[in-house]
């Protein structure tokens, strides 16, 4: 089973609409690479013009979460429906930024990625330890619970479209990155999960990208590892020539 190696940039809380639209108009053309899929996730802001200018292009654009709701009285959410209407294709779902600072539950992130799917939205599902996790020999745990969570009552031809992301959140936004084979043995584990809740062919059609510190210079030794199918890269997704990099980096 090939799988389409998939790089997406996570720009948190950065850029302007205009930062953004200098930014796209940087990357256009040069972030567009035979065999490698590459999505922008932006602030939500930003999404509306860079929908415009990504039309026509092979550049996707995502958003960086959702409501589990399609509208209600939620003060200051963006719901499925909306991220829909406006033409986004990805949803990162789960990110232990939002896991820690929002109080995202894994019941929570499995609600979002039912209502990405209801909205024709891929989500890129984010699973992690922390560093006393690592240390307490709890990763590979940690990781299945949150796995076994966030495909919870998904059918196996949607569990196949879901991108997961494997991220060690002690290695997100550090430069410390995990070794590549550390994050195959985790990564190829977390494929295991999804067989065990799926079958074999399930769990080889899911994209599975390693995230923490991923830079152009090492993208391309976690590409060559055989379950890591792609990056969710912060940083380093921030400047077109590092963006154009990454992609170029992920061939
Ligand atoms: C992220 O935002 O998901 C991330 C991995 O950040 P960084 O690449 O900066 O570590």
């Amino acid at each position: 089973m090939s799988r389409k190696p998939i790089i997406a940039g996570n720009w948190k809380m950065f850029k302007t609409v205009s930062e953004a639209a200098s930014f796209f108009a940087d990357v256009k053309g040069k972030a567009e690479v035979d065999g490698v899929e590459s999505v922008i996730c932006a602030p939500f802001t930003a999404l509306p013009s860079l929908v415009e200018a990504a039309k026509g292009t092979t550049i996707a654009i995502g958003a960086q979460n959702l409501h589990f709701e399609d509208n209600g009285a939620f003060t200051g959410e963006i719901s499925g429906v909306m991220l829909k209407d406006l033409g986004v294709k990805y949803v990162i779902i789960g990110h232990s930024e939002r896991r820690a600072y929002f109080a995202e539950t894994d019941e929570i992130v499995s609600k979002k990625v039912h209502a990405a799917f209801k909205n024709d939205l891929t989500p890129i599902v984010c699973v992690g330890e922390k560093l006393e996790e690592r240390e307490a020999g709890e990763t590979k745990n940690v990781c299945s619970v949150q796995t076994v969570a966030a495909f919870q009552g998904l059918s196996a031809s949607q569990a196949a479209e879901v991108v997961v992301a494997y991220e060690p959140i002690w290695a997100i936004g550090t430069g410390k990155s995990s070794t590549s084979e550390d994050a195959q043995d985790v990564i190829g584990y977390i494929r295991s999960v999804i067989a065990g809740l799926y079958d074999d062919a399930t769990a080889a059609a899911v994209r599975i990208q390693y995230g923490g510190s991923v830079k152009p210079n090492n993208v391309a030794e976690y590409m060559g590892q055989q379950d890591i199918d792609g990056a969710l890269v912060g940083g380093a997704s921030l400047e077109p020539a590092s963006y154009i990099a990454l992609i170029e980096g992920a061939k």
